[in-house]
């Protein structure tokens, strides 16, 4: 059974609290992992809720700023260490290539895994499997900033009811399916179309386009909030 499901490793914006770690989620999705914005302390959340290196396959960053990031370092080490046996690839804004790269090699560290850097540079689709198509789309940040965007493909439901009522049964059911129409019914009277589920991951930016008109230095001031449309059935696991 595929299992899709949020785990938020933290939710706290610019500095950790007592209670909440710096940003950080895994979602898993059919059997892959996709992280978003380890912020700093994100490796010790996942070992919180049980997430292991393993089940990481895709780490998409929003933006540059410590509390979406600063958990790389981290996170990427211990892809090393543990070894994990398939290609990890990370995507990022393209503005920030020094920053990942300062990242990726913080320390030093015995390099295992092959961690495919894919910069994004511009709205559309980053990656196509069979399971979702992976989208990138400008936000509004001081920053350079990308949200994400799952999206699984639309599927088709076969409705037994009509195949009984245009009396079509055993090998003629593969028959319509695959040639779209059978001794006049066509494919779409007898089934129906199942829409994909959508996933997106938007940080939240409201507060922060505020701090555009302020002397003060860019900071990230509010907090990242994934929204889930019609995704996982069970709520999300919480480690923050
Ligand atoms: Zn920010």
């Amino acid at each position: 059974m595929s299992v899709r499901e949020l785990v938020v490793l933290g939710t706290a914006s610019q500095v950790p609290t007592r209670h909440r770690n710096h940003n950080g989620y895994l979602l898993r999705w059919d059997g892959q992992g996709i992280m978003f914005d380890p912020g700093e302390g994100t490796q010790r959340q996942m070992l919180r809720a049980g997430v292991a290196a393993h089940d990481l396959d895709r780490i998409c960053v929003t933006h540059f700023h410590g509390d979406h990031s600063l958990g790389l370092a981290g996170v990427i080490q211990r892809i090393n260490l543990d070894q994990v046996p398939h290609p990890v690839t990370a995507h990022y804004p393209a503005s920030g290539q020094r920053f990942f790269e300062r990242l990726r090699y913080a320390t030093a560290y015995r390099e295992t895994v092959r961690l495919v850097e894919a910069p994004v540079a511009a709205d559309g689709p980053l990656a196509v499997t069979d399971a979702y198509t992976l989208e990138a789309h400008r936000l509004s940040h001081p920053v350079e900033s990308y949200g994400y965007r799952l999206v699984e493909p639309d599927g088709r439901r076969i409705l037994p009811e009509r195949l009984a009522a245009h009396g079509i049964q055993g090998p003629d059911v593969g028959r319509i399916q695959r040639d779209g129409v059978l001794n006049g019914v066509t494919l779409d009277e007898v089934s129906e179309v199942r829409r994909g589920q959508r996933f997106a991951f938007v940080m939240d930016t409201r507060l922060c386009d505020g701090v555009h008109a302020s002397p003060r230095a860019p900071t990230c001031s509010s907090s990242s909030r994934p929204s889930s449309t019609r995704t996982s059935a069970s709520p999300p696991t919480t480690a923050t």
